[in-house]
């Protein structure tokens, strides 16, 4: 076929024939996680939800990707029942949810009967259509997913995920196409999850994805913003032959999201792409989503908007909050940039794979670890090594020899010939009913808690003592009369920064018991580096520093108050986290660069090893605690 730089010279471009553009609005599922870190709880989507249920759309992503671990990470919400609460409102609208393939909605790869019993419950309990993608566009980790959600009578929506890279050329795309046609969904997704794609291109893939599936399947485009292309994008996609595009609603779009709803609607009306939708109901639900946005303003971040620095780095806006926080937890921000220079580095050691979860977060966390470790895979996460392994499947490009043999010994060779889900545990459905137990009220339950062990156990435990509570949403700062630094007289400070000893610690008064005593000193809770704890002091002078005393929450969970300093021979983590496993016990012999616990933190499993050779002398937490970098896990003499 001719290229359309070659059709525009000859002044000869190909336009495909009117059809009528359908639409699916993602914006309470990746608008609401470009945007607000999927911190939208359930009561706050559903009005949302109802308007958008009379728009027209051909569906309505609101499920899957990073809600399900949000929803028991931080909401403290079933996800299950969000599901359920949304098709409640949602009844003429089919429900899309994205599915990481194999991995399903967690960050590695499972056995076949979890892919098969959450594809049950989800059509169950809602879903109908399935986006189903694998991060290094490794088909063999949709395959089964795709056959389920067939059998079971869902719809299939196989993804095949753009980036740029050497090994990414025009016939890999085309192979990838032919790939999917063997396995047969119902449509074809092509995503570019960082926004990077450009308007030939998109012309180019997308007519080639046509003339090979002609009517067998359709083809839908999904593309973040990031460059500010998008909406280009977009029009070369109709004039190439695409079937739908994907978008989100005003508030919530562009830039790391997709472009607006309202605007493509708009653009193609009265045209042979009319895409039918109804305008007036699209500006009421901005409307909404303007309000959630307001209430939400907290969790935006600078990097929500159009950033030509993704067309040199290409990293998606997702990863970069991601890494924008675990940079602020481990309290070095200040390192953005050179991480944001060592990612394409890892993403070349690892052979090009796409930036998409789980690979975004493994590329991400390694050129984070690369930078604060201040040397390159001093630290390898558990997760890199499994991928260099193959546990995640087969890498699109050659992976880097010096860090195969790092990890796998001299002459160490990956055999990627196998599907990675038969290295998965096929007993883990039936580990997962038996460690449960009675806290599993259905076969949901076990799902929460095969794919987010941690989490599920924490949520089903408080869901048992009736102790589960939504942390309160608070719009904006009402409650807290705050002002910029040294504008008002008699204001004092309450979140600063310090450096101690050299150390620089951001600090941030959260509150103060309401009344004090005579003779008693008052608890004020402070936020440490992201860490609450109470400090108890006697008051000399106090200064009128705008609300919020009283009502401030006890500091449930950080029990922190007669907390150790590290010690000669105390092991610690590098970063925040939770302790996830610990490998050895008080009394047990170890030896220099042993692992000896695991800790869960920026979302993988990290290893600790033992500084130097000798015996456990204690061990100071267990598992599920926090922990910060300052907090001893256990100590080796
Ligand atoms: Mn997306």
């Amino acid at each position: 076929m001719k290229n359309i730089e070659t059709m525009l010279h000859e002044g000869s471009i190909e336009i495909a024939k009117p059809k009528k553009i359908l639409i699916t609005d993602l914006t309470a599922r990746d608008g609401q996680q470009c945007k607000l870190a999927t911190r939208v709880t359930t009561d706050d989507l559903l009005p949302l939800c109802e308007k958008m249920d009379k728009a027209g759309l051909y569906a309505f992503e609101a499920w899957g990707g990073a809600t399900y671990d949000v929803c028991l990470r931080y909401l403290k919400e079933d996800p299950w029942e969000r599901l359920k609460r949304i098709k409640a409102v949602m009844p003429n609208t089919k429900i899309q949810m994205l599915f990481r393939g194999q991995s399903i909605v967690g960050y590695r790869p499972r056995a076949d009967k979890v892919v098969y019993k959450f594809v049950e419950k989800a059509l169950k309990n809602g879903i109908t259509v399935f986006r189903v993608f694998d991060s290094l566009n490794d088909n063999r980790n949709i395959e089964v997913a795709c056959k389920v959600i067939k059998e079971l009578g869902g719809e299939c929506h196989a993804e095949i995920s753009y980036t740029k890279s050497p090994v990414h050329t025009y016939e890999k795309w085309m192979q990838y196409a032919d790939e999917l046609l063997e396995i047969g969904p119902d449509w074809i997704s092509f995503k570019d999850a960082t926004g990077i794609i450009m308007p030939l291109d998109t012309y180019n893939i997308i007519k080639g994805m046509k003339e090979k599936v002609g009517d067998k399947i359709k083809i839908l485009f999904h593309n973040h913003d990031m460059s500010g292309t998008a909406i280009m994008n977009h029009m070369m996609a109709i004039f190439a032959g695409v079937d739908m595009l994907d978008t989100v609603l005003s508030p919530l779009a562009f830039g790391s999201s997709h472009p607006a709803t309202e605007s493509v609607v708009a653009a193609l009306q009265g045209t042979p792409y009319d895409t039918g939708i109804d305008l007036k109901i699209l500006e009421e639900a901005a409307a909404l989503t303007g309000i959630i946005r307001k209430n939400y303003k907290k969790y935006e971040t600078e990097y929500g908007g159009v950033n030509a620095k993704v067309l040199i780095h290409k990293i998606p806006g997702g990863m970069i909050s991601n890494m924008t926080a675990q940079l602020k937890e481990a309290n070095a921000i200040d390192k953005m940039e050179e991480v944001l220079k060592e990612t394409p580095n890892v993403e070349r050691d690892l052979g090009y794979p796409p930036l998409l979860t789980p690979s975004s977060q493994i590329v991400g966390v390694q050129a984070v670890l690369n930078v604060i470790s201040g040397e390159r895979y001093k630290m390898i996460t558990k997760e890199v090594r499994d991928y260099i392994e193959g546990k995640y499947g087969m890498p699109p490009g050659p992976v880097s020899k010096e860090l195969i043999e790092k990890i796998m010994g001299q002459g160490g060779k990956p055999d990627y010939s196998k599907r990675p889900s038969d290295s998965a545990d096929v007993n883990e459905w039936d580990k997962a009913v038996k460690e449960l137990g009675s806290l599993a009220k259905s076969e949901e339950d076990i799902l929460l808690y095969v794919l987010f062990p941690l989490q599920a156990m924490e949520f089903l435990k408080a869901r048992e003592s009736g102790q589960l509570e939504t942390p309160e949403v608070t719009p904006g700062t009402e409650d807290m009369i705050e002002t910029r630094a040294g504008v008002i007289e008699n204001t004092a400070p309450v979140e600063f920064d310090v450096t101690y000893h050299g150390d620089k610690f951001n600090v941030k008064i959260e509150g103060v018991t309401p009344n004090q005593e005579e003779g008693k000193p008052r608890k004020y809770y402070v936020r440490v580096g992201g860490k609450l704890e109470e400090i108890q002091l006697f008051p000399k002078v106090e200064a009128v520093v705008g609300g919020k005393a009283g009502g401030s929450k006890t500091s449930a969970g950080s029990a922190s108050s007669g907390k150790r300093r590290i010690e000669a021979g105390d092991v610690s983590a590098p970063m925040p986290g939770k302790v996830a496993k610990l490998l050895v016990k008080e009394g047990d012999k170890v030896t220099k660069g042993q692992t000896v616990a695991m800790v869960e933190a920026m979302k993988m499993e990290n290893e600790i090893h033992a500084a130097a050779d000798g015996t456990v002398k204690a061990v100071y937490v267990k598992v599920g605690d926090n922990i910060t970098p300052d907090d001893p896990l256990l100590n080796i003499g």
